[in-house]
């Protein structure tokens, strides 16, 4: 059996470094809010080249903080991709703001740029583009709306850690930008985490009262915050991740070249990526015509897959008083029909990898 994901054989890559790092935390008697986080802030607004980072205690939190921090709330919009996953409109909901969905763009599977002006309105505050899959979207784009527009940037970089645009860092280029640590990311914990980046010296101090009870001085409580820390076992989990994450997006842009120039089956559609950025393979999707059948065949050759996302957030059950049909969004709605995603992970066998190409092949 070929595993669609496999964390244990990632952890095992550098399992005697993450247990010295989780050990000295367990042994140093301070938990919460201390040296290791402040050193992985550092280090990862080092990576970044940003002035600031703030670590929280997951992706969904730094884009509901985010949000929270730019004063977006009842009465504003923000723009966010029909095709994401939901924790990306979330964070505009969870603050009372509304999501306004552009539809994705046929050849990337990310945000159609080209649809963003129409969808803005004197009440749009944000656009919010994900970086998803693990490509960067087309931030040339972005900010020249922004600008014109005066309107903040949020970017959703769960799953791009490391990804760049024209050679900058996805993350560095929006007001704000969330990450998450979720243990599958190219950036992962061993549990949750996530973390805000910025340049801009009042949301960071903003932010980091906001992640701890909305306080700055203890028992002054000047906004309503949460409880929402990046924990010291987690931040020196990262730590060690964060050294080794150029090198473990590398194995996988290695697995999915081996996919790009290995598969030649003409009933399949491989990733297409922009000349201009960079795709660090969170994720390997293909569009396929039978999406169902394609998982059902590869299935039975013993190897498992995912569809990221058979529901896309404008459908979503929770999110039925928006009142959005899936012809809405034709773009997102055919990529939620027809995405299938490969196998690709650190560990992976070079094996598994060909046999995957070999099953792919013979669809
Ligand atoms: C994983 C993910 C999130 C949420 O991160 P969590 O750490 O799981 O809360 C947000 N946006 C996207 C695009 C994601 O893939």
């Amino acid at each position: 059996m070929i595993e669609y994901t496999s964390l244990k054989s990632n952890y095992n890559l550098y399992g005697s470094e993450y247990e010295a790092a989780a050990l000295r935390v367990l042994r140093s008697g301070w938990y919460i809010l201390g040296p290791e986080l402040e050193t992985f802030e550092r280090s990862f607004a080092s990576y970044l080249g940003v002035k600031h980072c703030i670590g929280v205690n997951s992706g969904t939190d730094a884009l509901i903080l985010a949000v929270r921090a730019l004063g977006i709330g009842v009465g504003d919009e923000v723009i966010v991709p029909a095709s994401t996953y939901i924790a990306s409109v979330l964070g505009v909901t969870e603050n009372g703001a509304k999501p306004v969905y552009v539809d994705s763009k046929d050849d990337t599977l990310l945000i159609d740029c080209s649809k963003i002006e129409a969808a803005i309105t004197k009440h749009t505050k944000a656009i919010i583009p994900v970086h998803l899959y693990g490509q960067a979207c087309d931030m040339d784009a972005i900010l020249s709306i922004a600008e014109k527009y005066g309107l903040y940037i949020l970017e959703d970089c769960a799953q791009c850690h490391g990804a760049k645009w024209k050679g900058c860092l996805t993350g560095t280029q929006g007001t704000l930008a969330a990450f998450s640590f979720y243990p599958t990311k190219p950036l992962g914990a061993l549990g949750d985490a996530g973390a805000i980046v910025t340049n801009n010296d009042e949301l960071a101090d903003k932010l980091r009262m906001l992640r701890n009870y909305g306080s700055r001085l203890k028992y002054h409580n000047e906004s309503i915050g949460r409880n929402s820390r990046l924990d010291e076992i987690q931040a020196a989990v990262l730590s060690v991740g964060l050294e080794h994450l150029d090198e473990c997006n590398a194995i996988r842009q290695s697995i999915a070249e081996k996919y790009m120039n290995g598969i030649t089956n003409k009933r399949v559609r491989l990733p297409y990526i922009e000349s201009a950025a960079t795709h660090v393979f969170h994720l390997f999707p293909l569009i396929v015509d039978d999406q169902k059948h394609f998982q059902k065949y590869l299935e039975a050759k013993g190897i498992k897959t995912q569809i990221h996302y058979p529901i896309p957030p404008y459908v979503a059950e929770c999110y039925a008083e928006q009142g959005h049909m899936w012809e809405d969004y034709p773009v997102a709605s055919y990529i939620a029909q027809h995405e299938v995603s490969l196998p690709v992970y650190n560990g992976m066998k070079s094996n598994d990898v060909d046999a995957v190409i070999t099953a792919v092949n013979e669809y």
